[in-house]
């Protein structure tokens, strides 16, 4: 904040917004020495990058579809991320069940061209299954007509936790990255874009930032800062909404994931282990709105609810399900009409304006890396920076361990693990039981208070621990003590505690079903 204070200071690179794609567009900058700052408005990863469907992965739909480059990218991605944070990307076996006999040498030939696609980097070869191996990964599932299924491999992560992870691994490489901080307007000179004006959302204090580049990286809200330089400019994102429903783990048992190729009408569908519950998605509905919290439609709702039914023996009901999330995917729209989002590929876009404002959208969790490195190899040649070559490929990520005991209900903190546990041997009030349900301590809370730059009652119970995703209902149960360790640690008062509470209260009450 003494930086922003500053006006002497000339920032290289200013990047809007905190989700995978502003993270990665940081990291890339901040590694190659330039002056970063990352400014986000909300919090880390509050928007799509929190609602993922938890996957590092290739993309076996996207194989389907014959986008093979972006699935080679992907899957080189995948298997970087996976090497520099294993605390929190882990493999993940997947079953294709099998109701017809050409479905099993089908998807066992295309799995193992996935499989070798990935190269060194793969994790896993693709195998058949007989009906009993199937029941044997899969116990919950519906055994009537099948025949037998395909297993292949891709990963599974904790998006929010990967966000916040960046955003440390940013300030340790001499980046800033601040959070609740909007940015409101484009400073202009010449018509060249060369800062922006932000406000602090805590103080309501306004600033003037100056920068050699401004990247926008703000998902489905890049529109509205395009808008800012020209607001006749055509909109370049089209938001797709994905919901999940996350429920109970033994509608699933076992810790490998169920994914289903073609639904009723064509998608995907994934069932997969995530904590200790299991998350079914997705869908995929066109929206005219961004938005920062969208709201399930009662059509999707039925759409999962229906199509998990139709494999799963034990059929999930409405008051099965422990929490609904909805993210909108910030895809490039396309030039020509009537293309289904579906359809759209996800791969990402870089755009430059006529004020030089370099905007990056499209993409996935996944090539978060590639797709900052592209965006600030492109941002740079623009400021006329100093050419370097990127070194995210292998770079760290902050947590990273080399040996990750998944014994360890907090093994996702990695390196940072033995310091919570350094908080109770100072406090040992701190080592009380928050939610034994989902294995939280109270000194979690702390932790993400004092190094995860969480403001919030939101900010801890939705992204550094994920309790608003995996049960709703224990999200409203624990706010009133999670709102007293923050205001503790902030200084905040009962009124602020009571207004923490009442806000994480509604918004956990928009991820219950009715
Ligand atoms: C349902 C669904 C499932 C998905 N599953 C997967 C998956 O399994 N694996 C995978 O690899 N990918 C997945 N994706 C894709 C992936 O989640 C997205 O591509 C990615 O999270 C987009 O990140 P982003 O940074 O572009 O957008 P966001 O995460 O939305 O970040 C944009 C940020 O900009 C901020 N912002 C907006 N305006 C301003 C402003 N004026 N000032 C400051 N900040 C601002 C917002 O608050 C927000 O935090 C999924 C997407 C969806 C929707």
């Amino acid at each position: 904040m003494r930086n922003l204070e500053d006006p002497n200071v000339q920032w290289d690179v200013v990047i809007i917004g905190g989700g995978a794609s502003g993270l990665g567009a940081a990291l890339e900058a901040a590694t190659r020495g330039y002056l970063t700052l990352l400014l986000e408005q909300d919090d880390f990863a509050k928007g799509t990058s929190s609602r993922s469907t938890k996957l590092v992965h290739g993309g076996v739909r996207y194989l389907a579809q014959g986008n093979v480059a972006l699935v080679l990218e992907a899957l080189k991605e995948r298997g970087r991320l996976k090497l520099n944070a294993p605390h929190l990307v882990k493999d993940q076996p997947f079953v294709i069940p099998c109701y017809s006999y050409w479905c099993v040498p089908f998807y066992t030939i295309g799995l193992t061209l996935y499989d070798l696609m990935a190269g060194r980097l793969g994790i896993g070869r693709s195998v058949p299954l007989s009906k009993k191996g199937v029941s044997k990964a899969l116990p919950a599932i519906k055994t009537r007509k099948l025949r037998g299924g395909v297993r292949y491999f891709d990963c599974q992560f904790d998006d929010a936790r990967l966000a916040v992870n960046l955003a440390q691994t940013i300030t340790e490489q001499g980046g800033v990255v601040i959070n609740h901080m909007k940015v409101n307007g484009l400073i202009m000179e010449d018509g060249r874009v060369s800062g922006v004006e932000a406000g602090d959302r805590e103080t309501g204090k306004q600033y003037r930032v100056a920068a050699g580049t401004v990247i926008n990286a703000t998902g489905v809200f890049v529109d509205d800062i395009l808008k800012m330089e020209d607001p006749s400019v055509r909109d370049v994102v089209k938001p797709s909404q994905g919901i999940h429903l996350v429920m109970e783990r033994e509608f699933l048992k076992g810790g490998e994931a169920l994914m289903i190729p073609k639904t009723s009408d064509g998608r995907v569908l994934f069932a997969v282990p995530w904590h200790n519950r299991v998350v079914v998605g997705t869908t995929d509905v066109e929206k005219q709105e961004a938005e920062l919290e969208p709201v399930a439609e009662e059509e999707e709702v039925e759409y999962i609810l229906e199509t998990a039914g139709r494999f799963m023996e034990r059929a999930p009901r409405r008051e099965d399900v422990l929490a609904v999330f909805t993210g909108l995917r910030p895809l490039a729209a396309p030039t020509g009409e009537g293309k289904k989002t579906k359809e759209i590929s996800r791969g990402h876009k870089i755009l430059v304006s006529k004020g030089g404002l370099v905007t990056l959208t499209g993409g996935k969790w996944t090539t978060y890396r590639k797709m900052g490195e592209d965006v600030v190899n492109r941002a740079a040649e623009l400021a006329k920076l100093p050419a370097r070559d990127s070194v995210t490929s292998a770079l760290r990520i902050h947590g990273h361990v080399d040996e990750v005991d998944k014994s360890d209900p907090l093994y996702w903190y990695g390196s940072d693990r033995k310091q919570i546990d350094s908080l109770i041997d100072e406090d040992p009030e701190l080592g009380g039981i928050l939610s034994e349900e989902l294995n939280i301590i109270e000194a979690q809370i702390v932790w993400a208070v004092r190094m995860e730059m969480a403001r919030t009652v939101e900010d801890c119970l939705a992204r550094r621990i994920r309790v608003i995703q995996l049960d709703a209902r224990e999200c409203i149960r624990v706010a009133p003590r999670v709102a007293e360790i923050v205001a503790r640690e902030l200084g905040y008062d009962q009124e602020w505690q009571k207004s923490q509470v009442k806000a994480i209260t509604e918004l956990a009450s928009s991820h219950l079903l009715n």
